[in-house]
């Protein structure tokens, strides 16, 4: 069965911060992203080896400080990243992989034997007080989601995981964060409620035109992090028609950490049951800590959906959430853009 893959959560690696704390904007080459033995766990090569067709691939601000120099550094840096991003087919993969901004583009590439890139952001932080900047991220750079956070509450939303200061800031979404939603909808990019308080992620169902997706989480009934749905969030989802892609992260998927594909398979199973096959895909956060025995790096993709099978998901089970789903997911944002246009 040839069936076609896609991974919604790895990073580019880059350095995390400058000397000062601020998110540093320093280009960091991505020619490894074109080679098969090096220690990036995500690259072309082994996307191939492993069967995986379609890579989300994030352009990543940490949250640092909510003032002008922070705002100003971040979204300079979000730009060199997508920027690089951008760069890796020309400048590397020739022929091996095609940057893509939608769902038709990315079958495309499937069915040319290349790799599909897809630009993405995660941390809306970069966007500061300006919710005109989501228009310029998609239409210049083609970003198809991006999550209101990351750790740390920023000026859109509350986090789900505050190392500091008060557990909420907003109570969920702020009124920009309200105005960024409509915008994101407005220019064809999903929401993506990863690493979002509980609050802002049913605020943001509420508020959504298009389902709202979480782009690398896994399920809390499973596993109690902080960073998993619950059940309740489990049913908005259902309900909306939105998406949980369960993630390889080992600490999301066992208590205590240790997670390995069996028990990816395990969250998987448990949403199909809980709210159906239409409701679930994966990631891997490769890059950015993901990676778990089973499936340590994109050359082993095949092995994760091995082990899917393993657990009992039948074929077209397999293809929904492997890909087909997601996929579906942003050509309902794709439909929702071109009515904005008309
Ligand atoms: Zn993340």
């Amino acid at each position: 069965m040839s069936i076609f893959i896609m991974d919604t959560h790895i990073d580019i690696p880059w350095e995390e911060k400058t000397a000062d704390g601020l998110p540093s904007w320093h280009k960091r080459d991505q020619a490894d992203c074109a080679q098969r033995d090096v220690e990036r766990r995500f690259t072309v090569p082994k996307a191939k080896a492993g069967g995986l067709g379609a890579a989300c691939l994030a352009a990543y601000t940490p949250q640092a400080g909510l003032d002008e120099a922070g705002h100003a550094a971040a979204w300079r840096r979000a730009q060199a990243m997508l920027e690089a991003i951008e760069d890796m087919v020309p400048h590397y993969l020739e022929g091996e992989a095609a940057l893509c901004h939608t769902a038709a583009h990315i079958r495309q590439a499937a069915q040319n034997g290349e790799v599909a890139l897809i630009p993405v952001m995660e941390n809306g932080y970069p966007i500061g007080e300006d919710d005109s900047r989501i228009g310029w991220l998609a239409q210049r750079y083609g970003v198809r989601y991006m999550t209101l956070t990351h750790n740390g509450h920023n000026l859109l939303a509350d986090s789900a995981v505050v190392r500091e200061g008060p557990e909420e800031a907003h109570g969920g979404l702020s009124s920009l964060g309200r105005r960024v939603i409509q915008q994101m909808n407005r220019h064809g990019m999903l929401v993506d409620v990863s690493h979002a308080s509980r609050k802002t992620m049913m605020q943001a169902v509420e508020l959504s035109e298009v389902p709202v997706f979480a782009s690398h989480s896994c399920v809390r009934a499973l596993c109690d992090h902080p960073r998993n749905l619950d059940d309740g969030q489990l049913d908005v989802l259902k309900a909306s028609g939105g998406l949980i892609q369960i993630t390889a992260m080992g600490a999301f998927l066992k208590r205590g950490g240790g997670g390995t594909a069996a028990d990816f398979a395990k969250h998987v199973l448990y949403v199909i049951r809980r709210i159906g096959v239409e409701h679930v895909g994966l990631s891997s956060d490769f890059d950015g800590g993901g990676g778990i025995e089973g499936w340590q790096d994109a050359g082993e993709t095949h092995q994760l959906i091995q082990t899917l099978q393993e657990h009992g998901l039948d074929d077209s089970e397999i293809r929904a959430v492997a890909g087909e789903n997601m996929l579906t997911l942003l050509e309902k944002a794709e439909e929702r853009m071109t009515k904005s246009q008309t």
